[in-house]
């Protein structure tokens, strides 16, 4: 380590809210080589990496810190893609639950972890490619080409599968393409997919499972097994009168036009807009709105501020950016005849507690009024599409996204699982479980042992885990 320890984390450059708001542009920008290491010096190195053993994907983050801190960017890279097929995504758009439990956190500022990760795939050689065991044909199925989809696609791949990946969309992502391009510029999915030229993959864009082929159709064309990872990827309704209007979007669908056909879908811009909801989404929808459209954009959401679940970044970002945020409002009705012409709320306030103890929101009756707007943008969750999915399956829901109920979610026909989760790295982490109790389930049927994760650049027998490590919760 050179010179005096920094306490503070080197400033990652990022633009003026002048520059921000009047385009798409990134906001972040990445650290120069030399700015890159000052801030890897500052990492202590630890013995237990309480860092990787909060990344849901156990990336050896410690690893790729220690490269960078030394100037060494390709090692940095390929440490950093040996666990983390999509690296270039993460390393932008990732909620870094890493930071939050760095040791640095308590003493000073964490470190810079995730945009360390930008910086060893920026100043590094990261386009390699994946060397998988030789394929065996043994065909799987995976339906959803999100991060859950992605991961057990290349956990499977690895192990020398023959995978097809089905997805209902023209291109792959999921949600990630979504995210607006003020977070993540565009092209990072197609920058990590390329390195899985050498699998044994065949990927279908723009076919839906349910509408142009089924779970049991794969089963008997000869799949030993499918995984639906289709995420929550349709748009939770308000069902208030006026939804179906003109000038009412709903966040999903609003956010990806954005990013695919902004000026097609969006038309006019000089819009006066109000955004329904509190978490994120709505925060990227709101601040989305910002930057095409002229009018003023609200928030209004039914609790209190505080009470958001959005994130401080995105809290931060919309006060910044010049949002306004209404509290203590509920949706009773969208007005207007032919376009959105209000929107008509009532105040809210806290009810009696429930047998938990929890307070629900009521509308206080008597306190309705008009706020003025044409837009509407209703960021009210995400639920599973599963229109054309059969009974027998047997999926819950309770968190949006489908799972099966067995072991390693399995569903209630043979050799179909399902799983997803809450945001990119989770839902890596529900791809790689869920392909490791596919190869559990196919080994079994075969009379073979699992085949533990190769090395993914074909360099020794299987990757050393980092310290850190936690085994999955459940076992076969
Ligand atoms: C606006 C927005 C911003 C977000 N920002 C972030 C962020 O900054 N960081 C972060 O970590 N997370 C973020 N998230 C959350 C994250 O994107 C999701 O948690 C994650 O994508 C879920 O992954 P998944 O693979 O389970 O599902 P999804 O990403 O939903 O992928 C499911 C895929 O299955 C396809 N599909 C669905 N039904 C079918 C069918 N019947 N047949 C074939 N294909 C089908 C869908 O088209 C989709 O491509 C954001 C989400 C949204 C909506
Ligand atoms: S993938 Fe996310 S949680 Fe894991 S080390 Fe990278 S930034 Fe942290
Ligand atoms: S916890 Fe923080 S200081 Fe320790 S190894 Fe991880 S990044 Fe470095």
């Amino acid at each position: 380590m050179s010179g005096a320890y920094r306490q503070t984390r080197v400033e990652i450059p990022e633009l003026t809210v002048e520059q921000r708001c009047s385009h798409m542009g990134e906001i972040l920008h990445s650290y120069d080589k030399e700015e890159a290491i000052l801030e890897a010096q500052r990492c202590l190195q630890c013995a237990m990496p309480f860092c990787v053993q909060a990344c849901p994907i156990t990336q050896d983050c410690k690893g790729y810190i220690d490269k960078v801190a030394q100037g060494r960017f390709d090692e940095a890279a390929k440490i950093t893609l040996l666990g983390n097929p999509l690296a270039t995504v993460l390393c932008k758009s990732c909620y870094h639950y890493c930071e939050e439990d760095c040791v640095k956190a308590g003493r000073g500022t964490s470190i810079a972890i995730r945009h360390l990760k930008r910086a060893s795939m920026q100043f590094g050689s990261s386009d390699l490619l994946y060397v998988p065991l030789p394929s065996r044909g043994e065909k799987v199925a995976v339906v959803g080409g999100g991060p859950a989809g992605i991961m057990a696609t290349w956990e499977l791949c690895l192990r020398g599968y023959s995978v097809t990946l089905f997805e209902a969309q023209p291109f792959l992502g999921g949600q990630i393409e979504t995210i607006p391009k003020y977070h993540l510029d565009g092209d990072e999915i197609e920058v990590d997919i390329a390195r899985f030229r050498n699998f044994d993959l065949k990927i279908v864009t723009g076919k839906k499972c349910g509408v142009d082929f089924t779970p049991e159709q794969l089963m008997q064309e000869g799949y030993l097994a499918v995984y639906l990872a289709i995420g929550a990827s349709a748009p939770g309704l308000l069902k208030i009168p006026g939804e179906e209007l003109p000038g009412v979007f709903h966040a999903l669908t609003f956010l990806l036009n954005s990013n695919h056909n902004p000026k097609g879908f969006l038309g006019r811009t000089d819009r006066t807009t109000i955004v329904i909801g509190g978490g994120d989404v709505a925060m990227d929808a709101a601040r989305t709105a910002r930057r095409f459209f002229s009018g003023p954009v609200t928030v209004a959401y039914r609790r209190s501020w505080e009470e958001m679940p959005a994130t401080e970044e995105e809290r931060e970002g919309i006060t910044l950016e010049g949002v306004q945020f209404i509290a203590w409002r509920a949706p009773i009705k969208i007005l207007g005849k032919d376009h959105v012409e209000g929107l008509l709320v009532a105040r809210t306030e806290l009810g009696p507690p429930d047998a938990r103890g929890k307070r629900a929101v009521i509308t206080v009756p008597g306190t309705e009024e008009v706020l003025d707007c044409d837009t509407v943008i209703i960021a009210a969750g995400q639920v599973a599409d599963l229109d054309g999915f059969p009974k027998e399956l047997d999926l819950k829901t309770p968190r949006g996204w489908p799972e099966g109920k067995g072991e390693g979610w399995a569903c209630g026909m043979e050799g179909i699982f399902a799983s997803g989760n809450k945001s990119i790295v989770y839902a890596m982490s529900a791809g790689t479980r869920t392909a490791e109790a596919i190869d559990a389930y196919i080994a079994r049927k075969k009379g073979r042992t699992p085949i533990p994760r190769p090395h993914p650049f074909g360099e020794g027998p299987s990757v050393p885990l980092p310290t850190g490590y936690g085994e999955p919760s459940w076992t076969l």
